[in-house]
């Protein structure tokens, strides 16, 4: 019989036929929606059409075993598969190497190559969504990432990704001080200023496959008067800086914010508001941006603000911990506040500037700040898929429910009682596919 790759025969025609239906029966399964953890449901899901098919609570033992082809994940802690509302496929650990020498010195083909692997461990940790706020020089990439991952080319988180971000002129850019020779890095934003200009830029960021809008409403854009070492690796920090030399300081004005939002919603895509000053974060919520990205001066006054309208509070801890070391705690406390004050909650990390597959820092940090662990699950599912534009992602994910994206992971300890279980991911379903069991990747769902 002649071989596949050199067969002169034409290539058979038919396809392999999908595995139809089969059901995953838990005994402790968390549904965001109720907070609640719920016992003895069996969840039907279908990997033709990628959706939960049904959910039930099943009134019969079954018994030691599953009937074939069901998957038995009794014993286990149950629940929809991660969001991860804010990562970067591009970077990987500022702790390996900086910012600024990622943009610079390595490929374009390597950073491809590279997010393939983030993309592999994130899902391997149980994250079947991200929400990728900007592909940090890598221009519309992660866009074409996306799709390869719908496409089935790789395997991966499902992705909304924002493409370049939306900042005013030399406010976000990587820089260095040698521009002889043509010398400038890559940019990571696309810079638009006044409202004409954001209206070409919004709608450059939507043809070119924008998932999400993303802007900045605040920057550390005087970066220049006293470059330090980690933005200028081959450069030595200047001695002796003034405690003022590099702030925050906003980047749009209220009318530039509220031209990038309204433009962004004519193509019902959210936009989405990196903010760490009260200036920032006040433009940005009375804006109407879907999320503030760190916030970590959000006060009292900031917080009705957006309880108000809904805004969600994506605070980004797991790089806080280490960017914002001596404010840390006082961040921590804001966003305990936060929950207390009913202001809704996504888990994201700020992934990449920390290493993918490290994602679940993000949940470790929010139970550490005070949130009751549910709540944080919640953030973490749920939250995320309010934070990727909710009802206009054109999925519903974060829940189990039916017609929901059949995506479910599975913890070999409740979290509740152990936080360490949020590591140790053992099933990772999503689209109704297998790809992690019994703790080991699936090879041919790859
Ligand atoms: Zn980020």
């Amino acid at each position: 019989m002649a071989c596949h790759c050199c067969s002169t025969a034409e290539p058979a025609k038919e396809t392999p036929s999908p595995r139809s239906s089969f059901t995953i029966h838990t005994s402790q399964l968390f549904d965001p929606a109720k907070l609640e953890v719920l016992s003895d449901i069996s969840v039907v899901v279908n990997p033709v059409t990628s959706l939960v098919e049904k959910v039930y609570r099943r009134t019969e033992s079954l018994g030691d075993h599953v009937p074939d082809g069901d998957v038995d994940l009794r014993g286990k802690f149950v629940m929809p598969g991660f969001v991860d509302a804010h990562t970067h496929i591009f970077l990987h650990s500022y702790w390996e190497t900086p910012s600024a020498q990622q943009k610079r010195d390595e490929s374009f083909v390597e950073r491809i190559i590279r997010s393939v692997n983030h993309c592999r461990a994130a899902l391997m940790a149980g994250y079947t969504t991200y929400r990728d706020l900007g592909s940090e020089s890598m221009q519309e990439a992660d866009a074409n990432v996306r799709d390869a991952i719908n496409r089935g080319l790789m395997i991966g988180p499902r992705l909304f990704v924002a493409t370049k971000v939306l900042a005013s002129t030399a406010s976000y850019e990587p820089r260095n001080e040698n521009y002889l020779g043509g010398t400038r890095l890559p940019a990571g934003g696309d810079a638009a200023d006044g409202p004409d200009e954001i209206r070409k830029a919004v709608r450059r960021r939507i043809g070119a496959g924008a998932d999400i809008i993303k802007f900045y409403a605040d920057y550390r854009r005087r970066i220049m008067r006293a470059p330090p070492k980690q933005q200028h690796p081959y450069v030595a920090g200047i001695r002796f800086p003034n405690a003022n030399d590099n702030p925050d300081n906003l980047v749009y004005s209220a009318e530039e914010m509220h031209m990038i939002v309204r433009e962004a919603e004519m193509a019902d895509a959210p936009a989405v508001a990196h903010a760490i000053t009260k200036p920032g974060i006040l433009l940005a919520v009375r804006a109407g941006a879907l999320t503030i990205e760190h916030g970590y001066f959000c006060d009292e006054e900031c917080l009705r603000e957006m309880k108000l309208r809904g805004t969600l509070l994506v605070p980004t801890l797991a790089i806080a911990e280490r960017m914002h070391a001596p404010r840390f705690e006082a961040i921590k406390a804001m966003v305990k506040l936060a929950h207390d004050m009913g202001v809704k909650l996504a888990c994201g990390g700020d992934t990449g500037t920390f290493n993918h597959g490290e994602n679940a820092r993000e949940m470790e940090l929010m139970v550490e700040a005070g949130v009751p662990v549910l709540d944080v699950l919640a953030a973490c599912t749920l939250g995320g898929w309010e934070a990727c534009g909710g009802a206009r992602c054109g999925k519903r994910f974060g829940r189990v429910e039916e017609g929901a994206s059949a995506d479910l992971v599975a913890l070999d300890a409740d979290p509740r009682k152990d936080i360490t279980a949020l590591r140790r991911v053992d099933f990772v379903m999503k689209d109704a596919q297998v790809y992690k069991a019994g703790g080991c990747l699936q090879e041919d769902a790859t």
